[in-house]
């Protein structure tokens, strides 16, 4: 029989899915990490904790410390709370992407007047004036859609899955469907309202947290 020890075989969660993508900057989050004594997966919006799996790695040990703090704060009482049913989620919706209008193409280039400072500093003869470039809005690069170059905010898809028109309330607070759709279909899923605008989730081997929308 091959050997197994070390691999939970009670659960079949994927927890890679529940990672940061390529473009995260936090690479720690990319894949599933140990910490403490649990396996997690994060994209910085939602963790889930599973028991250890020696299959995967413990976290940086640069990062441990301050990490251990936050999810020791998040995780460590949802034993206790009093969870409920997920209700029926509805479908996600998507929007024109609004970097490319709904054009797929898009090129960020660096803005003709300022230069990409973002500002610019006019004189009177008498005194200097910083005022925001009104070219780019201050934001130092301009959007030119007249391009070949594929949108990288919908990576040419045209369309997005905008994280806050998503949202639905449970228990009063916001919170997105498209991270909830993440976990529905996790076994015998209930959530539970934090406060802080935290959501507990508990499902069969293991835990969960999301973050609810504040705005
Ligand atoms: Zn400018
Ligand atoms: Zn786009």
């Amino acid at each position: 029989m091959k050997q197994t020890i070390g691999v939970s075989t009670d659960m079949d969660i994927n927890l890679q899915s529940f990672c940061a993508d390529e473009y995260e900057v936090r690479e720690y989050l990319q894949k599933p990490f140990n910490l403490d004594g649990f396996t997690y997966a994060s994209n910085g919006h939602y963790a889930v904790r599973t028991k250890l799996n020696d299959a995967y790695s413990e976290l940086p040990e640069d990062k441990r410390e301050s990490l251990s703090k936050s999810l020791t704060e998040y995780f460590n009482d949802l034993e206790d709370k009093t969870y409920q049913a997920l209700p029926k989620l509805p479908e996600l919706t998507f929007s024109d992407c609004a970097d490319c209008m709904g054009s797929g193409f898009m090129e960020k280039q660096e803005c003709f007047e300022c230069n990409g400072d973002g500002e610019l500093i006019l004189s009177s003869g008498h005194n200097d004036y910083e005022v925001e470039c009104y070219s780019c809005s201050g934001h130092g690069e301009i959007k030119r859609r007249n391009t070949e170059v594929k949108c990288e905010c919908c990576n040419g898809e045209k369309k997005i899955i905008d994280i806050h028109k998503n949202s639905i309330e449970l228990s009063g607070c916001k919170i997105s469907n498209v991270y909830l759709q993440k976990f529905k279909d996790l076994k015998n899923i209930m959530y539970s309202y934090k406060g802080k605008y935290q959501f507990a989730i508990k499902f069969d081997g293991g835990f969960g947290v999301i973050m609810g929308i504040t705005n």
